[in-house]
């Protein structure tokens, strides 16, 4: 048994260095991403449940890395977080999202909200909020904007976020608390932070139909929202079972590939002129 762990212990030192190597490689190509033109904003209706039409949209930042091939946001995004290559991306995700879907809106005839996923890191040195100063100054009205984040944001509690978000608010801009119901101290964030909306994580949305306990949760958090005053979004939801479920229990927004998965401006251009004629 010592032998086997002797040799597992080698080929796990292997397997690292391979992971680092790996990593490395992607941080040296994700700092050329930007300028090599290989990232592109992708984007997912949030609909209405009760109206059945699309109210928002998220961005979904995309790599096609010309050395590497496609790379999922799940993959860089934590690499470009702790480089501190996210500043330079999110500011990009910002600006070329708002630009995006204010041009959708104008030639649409619509005032669909744009929802971005803002980093911790893009919080540490106030990045933030000079890429929403910037976009504001373009003449983007901060009541087309949504700024995501997550628990990860808030932890440690230090008191520039918090200052930060409620500038953000101030600015009128709403704030969507992300992946909620992953986390540990949600429901303290959401007494004292000036947050619009929930995201329910898929996680307890996929056996909703099935899973009592999923359920039973669901509820509770859609009863403290309205109860705070937030509204609700069930992420992930990919079947009209899932869809009838949330809307039964007062969920206010549905997204999720059962309406599109995230695509490029173009095509979620044509996805919003076939919803208006149908
Ligand atoms: P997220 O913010 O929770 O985004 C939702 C993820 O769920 C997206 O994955 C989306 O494609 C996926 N999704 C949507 N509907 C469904 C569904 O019905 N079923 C399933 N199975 N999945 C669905 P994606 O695009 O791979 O993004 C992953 C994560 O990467 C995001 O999770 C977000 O945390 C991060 N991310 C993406 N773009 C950005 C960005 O521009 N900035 C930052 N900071 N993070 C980003
Ligand atoms: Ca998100
Ligand atoms: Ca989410
Ligand atoms: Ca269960």
């Amino acid at each position: 048994a010592k032998d086997e762990g002797g040799s597992s212990y080698h080929f796990y030192t292997l397997a690292m260095n391979e992971q680092v190597r790996h990593r490395l490689e992607v941080e040296g190509h994700l700092r050329h991403a930007l300028e090599r033109n290989e990232l592109e904003v992708y984007y997912q209706p949030i609909v209405n449940t009760v109206t059945r039409q699309v109210s928002g949209v998220e961005a979904l930042l995309r790599w096609h890395s010309e050395t590497l091939g496609a790379i999922g946001p799940d993959t860089f995004i934590p690499i470009a977080e702790q480089t501190g290559i996210i500043n330079d991306i999110g500011d990009w995700v910002l600006t070329t999202g708002a630009r995006q879907i204010a041009d959708i809106n104008r030639r649409l005839g619509l005032s669909l909200k744009l929802a971005v996923n803002v980093s911790p890191r893009q919080f540490r040195n106030n990045s933030i909020v000079a890429s929403v100063l910037k976009v504001l100054e373009s003449g983007i009205d901060p009541s087309m904007l949504e700024i995501e984040i997550t628990e990860g944001v808030l932890l440690g509690n230090h008191p520039e976020t918090l200052a930060l978000l409620a500038e953000l608010k101030q600015m009128g801009i709403d704030l969507s608390m992300d992946d909620f119901g992953t986390g540990y101290s949600s429901l303290s964030y959401l007494k004292n932070l000036p947050f619009d909306r929930i995201k329910v994580d898929r996680s307890f949305i996929r056996d909703i139909e099935t899973d009592k306990e999923d359920l039973a949760l669901v509820k509770a958090a859609i009863m403290m929202a309205s109860g705070l005053g937030l509204e609700v979004i069930g992420e992930g939801v990919e079947s009209e079972p899932q869809y009838r479920v949330l809307a039964d229990i007062g969920c206010d927004y549905i997204q999720g590939y059962l309406f599109s998965q995230p695509v490029d401006a173009q095509a979620f251009e044509a996805y919003l002129r076939l919803q208006m004629t149908t």
